[in-house]
């Protein structure tokens, strides 16, 4: 259970979280919602210890990690952009995060390709970033997000830079998997229609804050002001 309590981050005088509350339970999908500015990715950031918060906190599981750094908080990210190494195989990228933790060699290996089978890419574990689609890439990416079994998976607009065809399927794949792991999982999105097909339940934000959180139904359905039924589109 990862949880946000009374959130708040500032850059130079401007609130980007203002107040941020939110649950994700163990196991669940969320998918973080809202237009540009909002405050998605500083509340992804500020989770993963990549900002820190100037109030509030953020516990995992009871614990709160709002002390710890990156790499003891056991998060799995994927960002945007593609961000594999380009002088290494999709297999060697997959393997980084092992060789980080002083995994050896040959389980870095079979971890590494029971990973790229995962995410269907088994049989391009030798092949250069850049002998890879950009679907294939974010494949590659989520691989290296999840070999190292992280207890809460992080994805920042994944799908964003794909074209249309390429970013349904995986977001289908994503959620497969996510499904198969088990795994807690905020997905980052400032997509309607992403977030509805995809997530468990969906939190809606506005000006560093969640304005309304529920399930894909419950936000059609029962929509908790003008701008979330506008945002999600359902107005007229
Ligand atoms: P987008 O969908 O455009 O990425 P977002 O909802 O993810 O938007 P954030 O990136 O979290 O929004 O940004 C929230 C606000 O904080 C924005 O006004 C942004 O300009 C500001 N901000 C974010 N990071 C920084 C930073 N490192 N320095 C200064 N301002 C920042």
């Amino acid at each position: 259970v990862v949880h946000f309590a009374g959130v708040t981050k500032n850059f130079a005088g401007h609130r980007a979280l203002d107040g941020f509350d939110l649950t994700i339970q163990a196991g669940e999908f969320v998918a973080l919602l809202g237009p540009s500015g909002s405050g998605k990715t500083t509340a992804l950031r500020v989770l993963a210890g990549l900002e820190g918060a100037d109030a509030g906190s953020i516990s995992i599981n009871g614990t709160d990690v709002s002390a710890l750094p990156t790499n003891k908080r056991d998060m799995g990210m994927v960002f945007q952009s593609y961000s594999l190494f380009p002088h290494l195989t999709a297999g060697e990228n997959v393997e980084f995060g092992l060789r980080m933790r002083r995994v050896g060699a040959g389980e870095r290996r079979s971890r590494a390709a029971d990973a790229l089978t995962l995410v269907g890419l088994s049989a391009h574990a030798d092949r250069f970033a850049h002998q890879l689609s950009g679907g294939q890439q974010q494949r590659v990416a989520l691989a290296r997000a999840l070999v190292t079994e992280p207890r809460v998976l992080l994805l920042d607009e994944p799908l964003s830079a794909l074209d249309a065809k390429v970013r349904v399927q995986l977001r289908d794949e994503i959620r497969r998997i996510q499904t198969e792991l088990g795994i807690t999982t905020l997905f980052v999105t400032h997509d309607q229609d992403e977030a509805l097909a995809v997530a468990d339940r969906v939190a809606v934000m506005q000006n560093g804050r969640i304005e309304q959180v529920g399930t894909p139904e419950e936000l059609y359905t029962r929509p908790a002001s003008p701008f979330i039924a506008d945002f999600v589109g359902l107005s007229n």
